[in-house]
């Protein structure tokens, strides 16, 4: 079975990814400083506990486990946070990312999945958005992925690394069999802060800001479930396998959600109301992100299987109720 190394493989991409990567015939390796991730959530291959700004942690991982393929997940990934704190993302998701890269070519790992985030676009007021779109991130979390995206450019012409990277839209849901799940600590996503609140974890949602320009006045995001965006990635690996070349993908259904409009599918699928205020807007939120490209599914042959609304949902709220991480 080949080994993968995957970063933030203790996080909540990174472990439904190890889940998929598992059943598809790989060893999952999971490289992760635990700094977000859990130790609990590492149950489908090795755990090489390590930093990404540590070249030794990643040269002992790369020289013990012998990758066949890198998906690098670990990152900061919050808009809020990113606003507050640029330096904490050009460091760690940039420089961790250049020492990743560096380590892998030096190793001779040169298939290289990375999870890139619609961010990387910003407002692009009424454009469908596609992979082909100019990307103009409003933050310092979007700015340091469009950076590393940049890096992989680079690092082929020099050395051979090929890639396949997902620009993906806001993800959702949980392992329908609750072996893991989203839990951050702090919560700072949309659906299970919902849930939340629902069930009096916190005193009620803040919806940020009702005055955008859209028909009920909150943003407007494309949700894609986990499980679904996992399983592009299998893919993604596959193709540079079969050695298809770099490739850029966006990751995203094509559906908007609004904010409010999350609520009402939370309160439906839940039976339960869901308690919130509206307060203000939250730097460097974009209004619209939607993904208008169908290239996933033609060259990759994606097909969402559990990205409905209710569905995300769903299984959010039975990993919700039945599961966690102890440490
Ligand atoms: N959001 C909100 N209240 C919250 C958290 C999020 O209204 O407490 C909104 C946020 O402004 C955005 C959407 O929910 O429009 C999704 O935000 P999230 O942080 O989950 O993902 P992001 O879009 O930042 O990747």
């Amino acid at each position: 079975m080949p080994n993968v190394l995957v970063t933030g493989g203790a996080g909540y991409i990174g472990s439904h990814a190890c889940k998929v990567l598992k059943a598809a015939g790989y060893t999952p390796v999971t490289f992760d400083n635990l700094s977000t991730g859990w130790s609990d959530a590492v149950k489908f291959g090795p755990f090489a506990q390590g930093d990404l700004l540590s070249r030794a942690d990643l040269d002992r991982a790369f020289a013990e486990h012998q990758p066949a393929a890198v998906m690098h997940f670990a990152a900061f990934s919050q808009v809020g946070e990113a606003m507050r704190d640029p330096g904490k993302y050009w460091r760690n998701n940039v420089l961790g990312s250049l020492n990743l890269i560096e380590a892998a070519v030096d190793h001779g790992c040169l298939n290289f999945v990375f999870s890139s985030t619609c961010a990387t676009y910003g407002e692009q007021d009424g454009v469908t958005l596609d992979e082909s779109c100019p990307q103009a991130p409003l933050n310092a979390y979007g700015a340091s992925k469009r950076a590393i995206e940049d890096m992989l450019v680079d690092f082929e012409a020099s050395s051979g690394l090929k890639s396949v990277i997902f620009r993906y839209f806001n993800v959702a849901g949980a392992d329908p069999d609750s072996e893991v799940g989203e839990f951050h600590q702090p919560e700072t996503h949309l659906v299970p802060l919902i849930l939340d609140a629902i069930d009096g974890k916190r005193d009620g949602l803040t919806v940020f800001g009702d005055d955008y320009d859209t028909p009920d006045g909150t943003c407007i995001r494309d949700y894609v479930h986990v499980m679904d965006l996992v399983d592009a990635h299998v893919q993604g690996l596959k193709w540079l396998e079969a050695d298809k070349g770099s490739r850029v993908f966006n990751l995203g259904t094509g559906h908007g959600f609004s904010v409010h409009e999350v609520i009402d599918q939370s309160r439906v699928v839940t039976n339960r109301e869901v308690p919130f205020q509206i307060g203000p807007r939250r730097a460097g939120d974009c209004t619209r992100l939607v993904s208008g490209s169908t290239r996933a599914a033609e060259e990759l042959g994606w097909q969402p299987k559990r990205s409905t609304m209710a569905q995300m949902v769903t299984d959010a709220w039975r990993w919700h109720q039945n599961g966690h991480y102890e440490k």
